[in-house]
């Protein structure tokens, strides 16, 4: 269970600027659908805390804006708001679709994106979006009165299984991505059981094509739970960039994805579910970009 000396909900960002250095040891707790399961039995068991800072009411982490190509959100926007948004919908589709298989409504009412980047669980699932998106991390720190802000690429932030870059008493504020406007998406996740389930393999697909709607101008791959950290296929993108697009080619990118699976448990099983779900995330993006391209197979079932 967990317990605390001192739970403040701050109102501003000085204020939990000014908790952090009178408590220098306090916990931020945004949505608190991690930290409260993770004080239990069988996790970290009963955890006291001297100071619980709830960010849930700091305005500075609420916004969701965009500007010409540049996509912008804080870290208290919830996996609620990626399905209702309508910015992130127009302009990041593929964090609703990261969404739909994001926990039920109602913890994702509470579960915040900054929450779930910050834990840094291999498996979290808005990692593969967001690497999709080429999100960049925009952190704060207040050192001598005055606020340091540094934005760091989501893929050089996590470092490991809960380890991220984030100094003492630096916060996330928010997210910037790119805008995937009037692009093709697709997430794909798979786990132990139909719902509520943590990812055994996911990954998302975002991509563009070029005018002559037959090659891509732009694709990205990211992928989640199959090793320590989230990834990007950066080698099978650049394979797929300009050339034209077949499900033959795809089929043969796909297969080169099993060697990105690091993980020790279930080790060839997330082999074959990881290149079947690029396989299938990259043609369903691919369709929905506007270029028309069937499944290697389904091709010759037709012809
Ligand atoms: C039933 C259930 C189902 C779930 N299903 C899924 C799922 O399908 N996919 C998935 O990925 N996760 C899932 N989760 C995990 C969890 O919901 C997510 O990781 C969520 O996004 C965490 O966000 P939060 O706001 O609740 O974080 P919190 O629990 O409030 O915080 C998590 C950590 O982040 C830190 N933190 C939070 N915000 C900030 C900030 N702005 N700056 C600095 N540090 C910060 C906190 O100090 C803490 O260490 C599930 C959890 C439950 C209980």
């Amino acid at each position: 269970m967990l317990t605390y000396d001192r739970y403040v909900v701050a109102s501003s960002l000085a204020e939990v600027f000014d908790i952090l250095d009178a408590h220098p040891a306090s916990r931020i707790l945004a949505g608190a659908t991690d930290i409260l399961p993770w004080a239990r039995y069988g996790r970290a068991g009963d955890v006291h805390l001297a100071s619980v800072i709830d960010i849930s009411k700091v305005p500075e982490f609420k916004y969701i804006r965009q500007s010409g190509n540049d996509l912008s959100f804080g870290a208290m926007t919830t996996i609620a708001d990626f399905q209702n948004n309508s910015i992130l919908r127009e302009h990041a589709p593929v964090l609703a679709q990261c969404a739909v298989w994001f926990a039920d409504d109602q913890i994702r009412e509470q579960a915040t994106v900054g929450g779930n980047v910050v834990n840094a669980s291999p498996a979290g699932d808005s990692q593969p979006a967001l690497l999709a998106l080429n999100a960049s991390v925009k952190l704060i720190r207040r050192e001598n009165g005055s606020l340091l802000e540094r934005s760091i690429p989501l893929e050089e932030f996590i470092h490991g299984p809960g380890k991220t870059a984030m100094l003492h008493k630096e916060l996330v504020l928010g997210f910037e991505c790119d805008s995937m406007r009037a692009c093709g998406s697709a997430y794909e996740k798979v786990g132990h059981r139909r719902s509520l389930v943590i990812s055994t393999v996911c990954l998302a697909v975002i991509a563009k094509a070029a005018s002559n709607k037959s090659s891509l101008a732009d694709i990205r791959i990211g992928i989640g739970a199959v090793g320590p950290v989230p990834k990007r296929l950066v080698d099978l993108e650049k394979a797929l960039i300009g050339r034209e697009i077949t499900g033959e080619l795809v089929h043969q990118i796909a297969e080169q994805a099993s060697e990105f699976v690091n993980s020790r448990s279930r080790h060839e099983y997330r082999r074959e579910v990881l290149v079947n779900f690029v396989e299938r995330g990259i043609i369903s993006a691919i369709n929905q970009s506007g270029i028309t391209v069937a499944r290697f197979g389904e091709e010759q079932i037709c012809a």
